[in-house]
């Protein structure tokens, strides 16, 4: 399993990738009474890496068709988005402005040492300025609007960044080398679980929360869910359809109660679970989201009794980046 590299802003190229990402069965030593395969779209680039290069494809192919040559996007000191929005820069020629949530550290996160190599210009924001990122004056009062440049906001989480998982969903439906019953997928806003909800059919979706996020992350997925429905529909009663089939199937499919502890939160038993995990198999995670998702998956193997074989895809999102923290 080497790593391929997206060497070109091709949409043709970018989907042949795709349909590279191997897909890894798992021994059920943590997954009693399961069939578990991970499909492995941390390898899907080294850099450009997991669900964040589905969420800047068509960003990136965008921003290109429109002549654009800087990129503006924002995020944490160990985000993924941040770092794969400078990776990309470099890699097919874009500048790149990263907006970073608080003060400039003496020691910069490993992140934001890599985004600056990669030529990324780092703007460090106050908290509450930040929290203005949605806010149609926030590039203006930051002096950026005159970059001109195009803006991606955190996460990649916008209509072209769901699409973009809407293209991973349809790979994912035409290479599973088997049936699954279940993909399951992490979520920390929702927007990839939204991409994968409306475009993947055969099997349903299971999304893990990460963070205590109350009902936020439900309602930002019914949101894309509906913007992808009235973007795809024909007419106004395809609309309803789509949304009421989403909503009324996208409450069931959140798991909220496996965020141990919160955003970031390493708590002891998931460090238990981290380290058996990789004594087991050879497949590396991250604590933030991929490590969360497994460990979900695992616990609710060992406390439901099943009589049937259920096959399950792991969606590995990449992220492992962000382990430089942990160390
Ligand atoms: C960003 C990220 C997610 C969460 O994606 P959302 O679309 O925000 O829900 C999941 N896994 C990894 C590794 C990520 O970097």
């Amino acid at each position: 399993m080497l790593p391929s590299f997206l060497d070109r802003l091709d949409l043709q190229a970018f989907t042949d990738a795709a349909r590279e990402v191997p897909y890894q069965q798992l021994s059920n030593a943590l997954f009693p009474g399961l069939d578990v395969w991970v499909r492995r779209d941390d390898l899907v680039d080294p850099l450009i890496s997991g669900n964040k290069a589905y969420k800047l494809i068509f960003n990136l192919i965008k921003a290109r068709d429109q002549g654009v040559r800087t990129i503006i996007t924002c995020g944490g000191a160990w985000s993924n988005h941040v770092h794969a929005v400078a990776a990309a820069g470099a890699r097919f020629g874009f500048q790149t402005v990263g907006i970073i949530r608080g003060e400039r550290s003496r020691r910069l996160s490993a992140t934001l040492r890599d985004a600056e190599r990669f030529g990324m210009k780092l703007e460090f924001v106050s908290r509450s300025q930040y929290r203005q990122r949605g806010a149609c004056g926030f590039l203006f009062d930051l002096g950026l609007e005159r970059e001109g440049g195009y803006f991606v906001p955190e996460g990649g989480a916008n209509l072209a960044g769901v699409k973009g998982v809407q293209l991973l969903g349809r790979v994912i439906e035409e290479t599973s080398p088997v049936a699954f019953d279940q993909v399951w997928v992490a979520c920390g806003t929702g927007a990839t679980f939204a991409g994968l909800f409306s475009s993947i059919q055969s099997m349903s979706v299971v999304g893990v929360e990460v963070l205590k996020a109350g009902d936020s992350i439900l309602s930002n997925a019914s949101y894309w869910i509906k913007r992808l429905a009235c973007d795809s529909a024909s007419g106004q009663a395809d609309v309803q359809r789509l949304s009421e089939k989403s909503l009324g199937g996208c409450s069931q499919s959140l798991l909220s109660s496996f965020h141990c502890g919160g955003y970031g939160k390493f708590s002891p038993p998931l460090r238990k679970f981290k380290r058996a995990f990789e004594a087991q198999e050879r497949v590396p995670l991250e604590p933030v989201y991929t490590c969360k998702l497994f460990n979900a998956l695992h616990r609710r193997a060992c406390e439901a009794r099943r009589d049937e074989v259920e096959r399950v895809l792991l969606l590995h999102s990449g992220g492992l980046q962000g382990l430089r923290g942990y160390e």
